[in-house]
Formats: structure tokens, C-alpha cells, sequence
């Protein structure tokens, strides 16, 4: 099996066998993100992604965990999706969960009805790219989505049974935004009640769109210290009641985990004391 370009998965999904089942991302235009700007969007045959299965058995039969990638699988047709879970399960009889990457736009081509069929073929988890819950936000990143269109998908998904993991972006509303980006960031996922929470920082490519911008003073970065206290607002709005939430990739300043809401208060704790001692990862933050 030869992947094409670089493949991209959740963190969650380290240990699983990625399985190309679309090449790039439908939408594409998102001004923050370079992830697959080199690739042309298609779908792959059903018979491509059954022989890097079968190719895959051969080296790996006791395969837990599957991730169908690359951006948003979900957009594939109902009858190849099934087509494809169904040759997973019989060919992978130790296979626990396949993960997929969903996009607002391809929930909504697929009715509650049909995401419980998929569940039903172990389609166990799908992680939506929030990014911010502010409509202002969304439309300067060209998301292509508002934050309702985003919150009636990811209320799709929860209906349906599978579990929903969420991101949303830290600084993607920069110096201008920061305060409504926080706020209704957390308003949306507070109704959104998602299982899985992950709170990553902007980090700016040199090829991106958002690059240009901030070039032409469209769009000022915040210092990790803004960053931090963008994060406290998020946090303190959140009305959660059982979230995993995690914010400890490589882009954070600072690691944090935990259960929300029951975990807030030490999490703001935790945030208070990093500012108050300047113990986060500044070396991150590479441009101002
Ligand atoms: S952020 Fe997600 S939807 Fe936007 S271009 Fe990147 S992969 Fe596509």
C-alpha cells in the first residue's frame, strides 16, 4: 500500500492502521490550514481501499483500531462506506472501532437513520474540526459553515450513537476576535456536549492563506500569554458534564486534562499558575 502524500490522523488514533479511503479534503479552503493543499479531492475506488486492506492483512491481522482517512471520509456514499466497513469487519475480526474524520457538510449528507447503520458497522467515533463557535471567526477562516450549521451536524452525530471528538482552534480568532472566539466557542460546544474535547493552538504555516493576512496586517497572532488567557475564558464558559477534554498536543504552551466540568476548577487553576510563574512553552511561539 502507498499512501499518497502525507497523511494526517487524530492523536488518538496513533496506534491504528490508516486506511485511505478519500484523498484530501472536500472543502480544502479553510485559510489556517496547508494539510492537504497539494492534493486534488477524490474518492477512492472501492476496490483501491479493499486490495491496502487485504495488502494490510498480510503483515497485520490482529488490528484493533482503524482510521479512515484523509480529510472527510464521511462524504463517501452511503453504499461504499458500507461497502468498505462491511470488508473491514470481515477480513479484521479483532477490529474493536473504526475512526473517520467528518465535516460538517458530510454529516449532513448522511440522515441519523443511515449514521446508525454505520454505527452499526463499527463506525464507533468521528472527529469534527470545530475550529471556533463564533460565526465572525468562521467566515474570516473560511470554514464554509456557520455555528449553527455546525452545531446541528454535530447533534446529528451524538443522535445517532457514534461518539463525537471536537477541536476547537486557541488563537484562531487573533487579537481582534480572541474575546467572542472564547465565549461563543464554549457556548457552541457547551450545547454540543461532545465526548471528547481537544483544544489545539494555531500555529501558522508559511504557505497558508492566514500567512498572507498577517503579512498584510489583516490578522495579529496572540502571544502565548494572550493565548493562556483566551484558553481561561473557553474554559470558565464551558458547561460540560461529562468531556474528556484534552490540551496536550505539541502545539499547547501548557498541558491540560481532564473531565469537564467537574475537573474546570483545577484547570483554571492550573492555567493561573503557568501565567503567574511564566511556566509554558514559549518557544513555540514563533512569530508576533
Ligand atoms: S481545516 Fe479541515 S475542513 Fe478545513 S481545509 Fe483543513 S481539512 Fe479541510
Amino acid at each position: 500500500m502507498i499512501y499518497e502524500g502525507v497523511v494526517y490522523r487524530p492523536p488518538s488514533e496513533a496506534r491504528s492502521l490508516i486506511i485511505q479511503a478519500t484523498i484530501g479534503c472536500s472543502h480544502n479552503k479553510c485559510k489556517f490550514c496547508t494539510m492537504y493543499k497539494g492534493k486534488k479531492f477524490r474518492m477512492k475506488k472501492r476496490q483501491e481501499i479493499v486490495d491496502d486492506l487485504i495488502e494490510m492483512h498480510n503483515y497485520y491481522k490482529d488490528v484493533k483500531r482503524i482510521f479512515l482517512a484523509d480529510g472527510d471520509a464521511l462524504i463517501m456514499k452511503m453504499d461504499d462506506l458500507k461497502y468498505i466497513l462491511t470488508k473491514i469487519n470481515e477480513l479484521y475480526e479483532n477490529v474493536e472501532r473504526i475512526g473517520i474524520y467528518a465535516s460538517p457538510r458530510s454529516i449532513m449528507t448522511k440522515s441519523v437513520q443511515e449514521l446508525k447503520e454505520l454505527k452499526s458497522l463499527n463506525l464507533k467515533i468521528a472527529y469534527l474540526g470545530v475550529e471556533s463557535g463564533d460565526d465572525e471567526v468562521l467566515e474570516l477562516m473560511n470554514k464554509g459553515v456557520n455555528s449553527d450549521e455546525m452545531l446541528k451536524a454535530a447533534l446529528r452525530i451524538k443522535e445517532s450513537g457514534i461518539k463525537l471528538s471536537t477541536m476547537i482552534l486557541s488563537g484562531l480568532g487573533g487579537k481582534d476576535l480572541y474575546k467572542n472566539h472564547a465565549i461563543n466557542s464554549a457556548k457552541l460546544i457547551s450545547k454540543i456536549k461532545p465526548d471528547y474535547l481537544s483544544l489545539l493552538t494555531l500555529l501558522v504555516e508559511e504557505s497558508s492563506d492566514l500567512n498572507k493576512m498577517i503579512e498584510e496586517d489583516e490578522f495579529k497572532l496572540l502571544n502565548p500569554k494572550e493565548v493562556l488567557d483566551e484558553t481561561k475564558i473557553f474554559i470558565d464558559n464551558l458547561e460540560l458534564e461529562k468531556t474528556l477534554f484534552r490540551s496536550n498536543h505539541a502545539s499547547n504552551y501548557v498541558n491540560l486534562e481532564g473531565v469537564l466540568n467537574e475537573d474546570k476548577s483545577r484547570l483554571l487553576e492550573e492555567i493561573s499558575i503557568a501565567l503567574r510563574e511564566n511556566f509554558y512553552k514559549e518557544e513555540l511561539f514563533r512569530r508576533l
